[in-house]
């Protein structure tokens, strides 16, 4: 499993997503990575799409990091908000929100 990584300044301490050249609360342009930390769902909607390869709906959060930004990712059903995940990157790409024990 691999966690979705953010970018932190190493200056101020905020945390950002997605990838930025310089932070926007002090204009640093250090910027260091690190896994994105737990974070809990904010908001949860459900994406009707006909693509092939989406034959049913698939479920999107918003993720409020406990480093600050908000990240959109893909939710298992069952979880909604309020639930405390973290978030994975996939091979493919795609960020899962994934409930945290
Ligand atoms: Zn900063």
């Amino acid at each position: 499993v691999t966690e979705l990584e953010i970018q932190i300044c190493s200056a101020c301490g905020v945390g950002l997503f997605p990838d930025r050249l310089r932070c926007p609360r002090c204009g640093n342009l250090q910027l260091h990575r690190e896994p994105a930390g737990p974070g809990r769902v904010e908001e949860a909607t459900r994406l009707h799409r006909t693509a092939v390869q989406h034959p049913s709906p698939i479920r999107i959060a918003s993720v409020r990091l406990q480093a600050g930004p908000v990240v959109v990712a893909r939710l298992d059903d069952g979880i909604g908000p309020g639930t405390d995940v973290r978030l994975e990157l996939t091979p493919g790409g795609a960020v899962w929100a994934r409930a945290h024990i």
